[in-house]
C-alpha cells in the first residue's frame, strides 16, 4: 500500500517536471511583442495570406458589386444663337478691295472657340443670301452677300433656321437662291423649302449617337404674301401642324426635338402671353427645346417639367428670344444677344434623353470705327470682362459692359 502510494507520487512528480521543462523550452519563441511605433510589421506573403484566409468563392465579383454600375450614357452639346442680321453699315468695313470680296470672319473671331464645343450649332438667318444679282440691301428688304454664309460656316454653325419675317424679302426667287447658296456650302437649312417634298422632309441630325430633330416656323412674312399654291416656301406657325411634325420627328427616330419659333413682340424684354402659351403647349406635345427669336432683344428662358414617351419626368427648355447675334441695331440692349449651350444626355439602356446642363452666355456686338467704316465683333461678355485685356475697348466700354452684363443676367434668369 505505501509502496504503491510512493510510486504514484513519483509518477506525478515526473509528469510535472516534464510539463515545466516543456514550458521553459517553448517560452522565448512564444513571447508576443508589440512592434515599436516606427518598426515595420513584417508583411505576410500574399500566398500565405490566401492560404490562411477563409476561402472566398470570387473576390473580384464581390469587390466590383460594391461600385456603382458603369453608366451607359452618351452626351452631345446643343448650341444656338439669335438673329443674324445684315444691315448696310456692316458691309463697307468687311469689303476687301484687293479680292473684291467681303470677309465677315472677324465678326465671329471671339465666339468661334465657344462654337467648337458644340455638336449642333444653330443660327437664325434673318436675311436672304441671294447674291449680288439681287442687289445688297438692308432694312426693310434685306439681301446679304454669299460671303456671310461662308463666314457662318467658318465660325462653326452647322444648322440654319430660315423661317422668319424676312424670308421673302427678295421674293420667291431670292428665297430659292438663298437655299441654293446654303446647300452649295453644305449648310442644312430648315423653315424654308424649294418644294413640297423638301418641306415635308424631316431634318434629323445624329451626333455621338443622339439624334436631334429640328423644325422651324415663323409667325409671318411682314405682309409679303406667300405665292399662291406654294405654302411650302416658308413654314408658318400653325400649332396643330407643329404638333404633327413633332410626332413625325419622334416616329422617325429623333431622341430629342428642337422647335425654332420666330415669334413674340419686337423690343419687348419679356415674352407675351401667347408666346408662353404656345411654347408650353409644344413642350407638352413632345418638343424638348423651343429656340425663340424675333424680338431683337434677349428675353428670359424657363425650364418646365414635362414627361417623356415612357411617362417619366423630364425637363423642357423654352428660350423665348435670343436677341440679335449680329446686327447694326444699337441701344436699348438691341446690341446684345445670347448663346445657349445645353448638354444633352441619352441613356442608352432605355433610349431616353435629358437636358442635363443649361448655360446662357450673353454676347455684345462691339462696333467701332478705325477709319472710314465701322467694324463689328461679337464678344462673349463675361469672358471679356474677366480678361479685361481687350485693347479695342475703353474703360467706358467696360463700365457699360459690366452694367449690362448684370442687367442681362437678371433678365435671362427672371423666369428660372
Ligand atoms: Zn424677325
Amino acid at each position: 500500500m505505501r509502496r504503491k502510494r510512493h510510486r504514484k507520487w513519483q509518477t506525478t512528480l515526473l509528469v510535472l517536471s516534464l510539463i515545466g521543462l516543456w514550458i521553459i523550452f517553448l517560452l522565448p519563441s512564444n513571447l508576443v511583442r508589440a512592434p515599436a511605433p516606427n518598426e515595420a510589421v513584417p508583411a505576410i506573403p500574399a500566398g500565405n495570406q490566401a492560404i490562411a484566409a477563409p476561402p472566398s468563392p470570387s473576390p473580384i465579383v464581390i469587390e466590383s458589386s460594391e461600385d456603382p454600375p458603369e453608366p451607359d450614357y452618351t452626351d452631345a452639346v446643343w448650341m444656338a444663337v439669335g438673329d443674324i442680321m445684315m444691315h448696310m453699315p456692316l458691309l463697307p468695313g468687311a469689303y476687301d478691295k484687293t479680292t473684291d470680296r467681303y470677309n465677315f470672319d472677324p465678326f465671329f473671331t471671339e465666339v468661334k472657340p465657344l462654337f467648337a464645343q458644340g455638336d449642333w450649332v444653330i443660327a437664325n438667318l434673318e436675311t436672304p443670301i441671294a447674291g449680288e444679282e439681287f442687289g445688297y440691301s438692308g432694312y426693310p428688304l434685306f439681301n446679304a452677300p454669299v460671303e456671310l454664309a461662308e463666314a457662318l460656316k467658318a465660325a462653326g454653325f452647322n444648322m440654319i433656321t430660315n423661317a422668319n419675317n424676312h424670308s421673302l424679302d427678295k421674293g420667291e426667287k431670292g428665297l430659292l437662291r438663298t437655299l441654293a447658296n446654303l446647300k452649295a456650302l453644305d449648310l442644312p437649312i430648315v423653315g424654308t423649302a424649294a418644294s413640297q417634298e423638301e418641306a415635308d422632309r424631316l431634318l434629323l441630325s445624329e451626333k455621338n449617337g443622339i439624334v436631334m430633330g429640328l423644325a422651324a416656323y415663323t409667325y409671318g412674312t411682314n405682309g409679303i404674301p406667300i405665292p399662291e399654291g406654294k405654302p411650302y416656301l416658308v413654314s408658318i406657325i400653325y400649332e396643330e401642324k407643329i404638333k404633327e411634325d413633332i410626332m413625325r420627328l419622334r416616329r422617325e427616330g429623333a431622341d430629342f426635338i428642337t422647335v425654332s419659333l420666330h415669334f413674340g413682340t419686337e423690343y419687348q424684354t419679356a415674352p407675351n402671353e401667347e408666346q408662353k402659351r404656345l411654347a408650353r403647349s409644344l413642350i407638352a406635345a413632345g418638343a424638348d427645346i423651343i429656340a425663340g427669336s424675333h424680338p431683337h432683344v434677349v428675353q428670359p428662358y424657363e425650364v418646365v417639367e414635362t414627361v417623356n414617351e415612357h411617362g417619366l419626368a423630364k425637363k423642357g427648355l423654352i428660350i423665348y428670344s435670343m436677341g440679335n447675334f449680329i446686327s447694326n441695331q444699337r441701344g436699348e440692349t438691341k446690341d446684345y444677344g445670347v448663346i445657349f449651350k445645353v448638354n444633352i444626355r441619352k441613356n442608352k439602356s432605355d433610349g431616353s434623353t435629358q437636358l442635363t446642363e443649361i448655360e446662357s452666355i450673353p454676347t455684345w456686338v462691339h462696333r467701332y470705327k478705325p477709319d472710314h467704316a465701322y467694324r463689328y465683333r461679337i464678344l462673349p461678355i463675361d469672358e471679356t470682362i474677366a480678361a479685361s485685356s481687350d485693347e479695342l475697348l475703353t474703360q467706358a466700354d467696360y463700365a457699360t459692359l459690366k452694367k449690362n452684363a448684370e442687367l442681362l443676367r437678371n433678365r435671362l434668369d427672371s423666369m428660372k
